[in-house]
């Protein structure tokens, strides 16, 4: 089923795309998954000034068997829309891992960023590419012979008991997947890069969450959120944002009224 050219394990196989793992690979911090310094002597774990960043409870980073989700948060990655493939949530985790360190660009007087975040490792638990490959796997027509398919590929960069960063407040019970590229949370946008998810994107994110999100985290259309309801506004964008609320606000016919007995 998986052609040769995948290297990466496939973990799902829906009708448009198949989720690749990239667990294996990606960045974790140099600490990870203690969080601590191992120390032979003690024997402890010992917490040092670059352990990874602790963060509202503080378990980022740490496997919760049958950890309960209780909702999926969508976000864009504020990032570029390359590079394509795996490199993208590879730079990324690269980024997150690293200890912060000042940057070289001053403003006002003070470096106006850090490069790096201390976490555990990637912020993501799903990444939608904004050019997503294709790739051929071996299908059956309606006769059931066997023809050759197009797929497209989304990265799994942590399995779900997984406890990571990308939402204050909300990390312990979320799924959080993330869009690559940086969209415009106002209708227009600006020159450069593009300011909305791609076409495929989207429908990759919808298809997603019917055919693996909502049977294999056990949520329901309600349970779809974007990183917007809890407090940065311009994620994952107007576009993404628009899509998911109406998903989640989607309400049943509204029970019909029966005319009184007389
Ligand atoms: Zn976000």
């Amino acid at each position: 089923m998986r052609p040769d050219k995948l290297t990466d394990p496939v973990v799902f196989e829906g009708s448009t795309f198949l989720i690749l793992s990239l667990q294996e690979r990606l960045h974790r911090h140099k600490y990870w998954p203690h969080g601590a310094r191992y120390d032979a002597e003690s024997g402890e774990y010992v917490r040092t000034k670059s352990c990874y960043r602790l963060v509202r409870g503080g378990l980022g980073g740490v496997a919760t068997i049958g950890r309960e989700i209780k909702e999926v948060i969508v976000h864009h990655t504020g990032g570029s829309i390359v590079p394509v493939g795996p490199a993208g949530p590879m730079s990324v985790s690269a980024y997150c891992v690293t200890d912060p360190k000042p940057s070289k660009y001053v403003h006002d007087g003070k470096p106006d960023q850090r490069y790096g975040r201390s976490w555990p490792g990637i912020c993501y638990h799903a990444w939608i590419p904004y050019a997503p490959e294709t790739v051929e796997v071996l299908g059956q027509d309606d006769d059931l012979h066997p023809i050759l398919v197009s797929k497209h590929i989304i990265y799994e960069c942590w399995t779900s008991g997984w406890w990571i960063y990308n939402t204050a407040g909300r990390n312990a019970h979320c799924y959080g997947i993330g869009l690559q590229g940086s969209f415009s949370h106002r209708p227009g946008g600006e020159p450069g890069e593009p300011r909305e998810p791609s076409v495929l994107q989207m429908e990759l994110l919808a298809t997603w969450w019917e055919e693996w999100a909502k049977p294999t985290l056990r949520l329901e259309d309600r349970d779809l959120y974007g990183h917007a309801d809890y407090g940065k506004p311009t994620c994952p964008g107007i576009t993404a944002y628009s899509w998911l609320r109406s998903v989640r606000e989607m309400q049943a016919d509204p029970p019909v009224e029966l005319p009184p007995e007389s």
